[in-house]
């Protein structure tokens, strides 16, 4: 679950990070009225769950409250990566002398806490590492010691911070990994970190993803969830107990067990495809929880065809194919459909979807040649 700026940055400064004063708003006349409550110049910032806004022309400066109601008039209409802009945050305007990115997240080969930190902020910190690597600093944490001041001063010195910053710096990387920490966070980011013309500190971006299996020890943060602002197929998988994720491929996929939808989608991959999704059906799932995952992947436009890859155990592929017959039923026309089916009851699962002409493999390998073969019939 991907918290807002707003939001993210409401934790940051509970625990002392420095933020612009400011307010959220879903009008353009609320804007207005808090960028005079502000008093001066204000950035309008679209508040939706995507990176890249300033890009996409949702951050945008305004010298007086009316100039403010304006350009959050436009932002308010926009969309942004496909999601529609409900809200904008209103924060006093920054004067920026320099932008650095300071992030927490999980190493998972050291299978640690990692710090990240780079004097080139204000980008994608992805765009930094690919084209200047050294640019970047990155300090493993022991998760019994926490973050050490001694490891803070090591990554000022290395993005060769001001001295006389060295100790907000501290204080705020502290801080950033205590909310990191504290609320099962997979990533806390700050990005732009700024110094301003001041020579201050100040966190003007704020970025926070929950990992969604630890939210039930934080319902604080669990109410925080913008039902509004998440994709409508996954409120839907939710509702059902199905992990999906959309993706921008065109072959859909439905798997049980996460590892083996992981490794679905490398091997069509592998096989030249790309997948439309992550979805993981869990284990057991009976026959109604198997057709709402087919109606989910169906819903996607871009799905040119799907592949259905069951390793029957606790789960038995009589049942799944139930399911999916059930999905197909009353449908009028279906993109081509790709059936693994091995484990339990398989046999009796592979009769019931020949009966329905669906084309079946017996190996992954197989059910990937296949379905990449037939999105390249599909396309026009
Ligand atoms: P993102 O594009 O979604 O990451 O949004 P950010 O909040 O990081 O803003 C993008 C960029 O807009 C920043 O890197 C800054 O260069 C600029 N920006 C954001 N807030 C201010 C501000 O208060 N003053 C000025 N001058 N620029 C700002
Ligand atoms: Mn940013």
């Amino acid at each position: 679950m991907k918290l807002h700026e707003y939001q993210s940055k409401q934790l940051f400064a509970q625990l002392g990070v420095p933020i612009p004063r400011g307010r959220v708003a879903a009008s353009a006349a609320e804007a207005k009225a808090i960028a005079q409550e502000l008093g001066g110049r204000v950035v309008v910032k679209a508040q939706v769950l995507v990176g890249g806004r300033g890009k996409a022309g949702g951050i945008r400066l305004a010298s007086t409250p009316e100039e403010a109601e304006e350009v959050a008039t436009q932002i308010l209409a926009m969309q942004i990566k496909g999601l529609p802009v409900r809200k904008v945050l209103v924060d006093e305007a920054a004067d920026i002398a320099s932008e650095l990115y300071l992030g927490v997240t999980n190493d998972r080969v050291a299978r640690c806490p990692v710090v990240i930190a780079s004097a080139e902020g204000g980008v994608e910190i992805e765009q930094v590492a690919k084209v200047s690597p050294e640019k970047i600093v990155k300090v493993l944490v022991d998760p019994l010691l926490g973050l050490r001041e001694y490891q803070c001063r090591n990554i000022a010195a290395a993005i060769e911070l001001p001295r006389d910053l060295w100790r907000d710096f501290t204080s705020i990387t502290r801080a950033l990994y205590q909310v990191y920490q504290r609320s099962d966070a997979t990533l806390a980011e700050i990005n732009p970190l700024v110094i301003t013309r001041e020579g201050r500190l100040l966190a003007l971006d704020g970025k926070i993803v929950l990992d969604d299996n630890g939210l039930f020890r934080h319902p604080e943060l669990a109410e925080m969830r913008d039902l509004d602002e998440e994709a409508p197929a996954e409120r839907e998988a939710r509702k059902y107990g199905l992990t999906y994720i959309k993706l921008e491929g065109d072959i859909g996929c439905m798997v049980n067990g996460a590892g083996l939808a992981m490794a679905t989608m490398d091997v069509i991959k592998l096989y030249g495809g790309e997948p439309a999704n992550f979805l993981d059906i869990g284990g057991g799932a009976s026959a109604e929880r198997v057709a709402a995952a087919l109606d989910i992947i169906l819903q996607d436009a871009n799905v040119r065809a799907v592949l259905l890859n069951i390793f029957g155990g606790i789960t038995r592929c009589d049942e799944v194919a139930r399911g999916i017959l059930t999905a197909l039923k009353g449908r009028v026309g279906w993109p081509p459909m790709v059936v693994r089916l091995g484990g339990t009851n398989e046999e009796e699962g592979r009769q019931l979807l020949a009966e329905a002409n669906l084309v079946t493999a017996s190996s992954l390998v197989e059910a990937a040649e296949k379905v990449v073969a037939l999105v390249k019939e599909a396309v026009p």
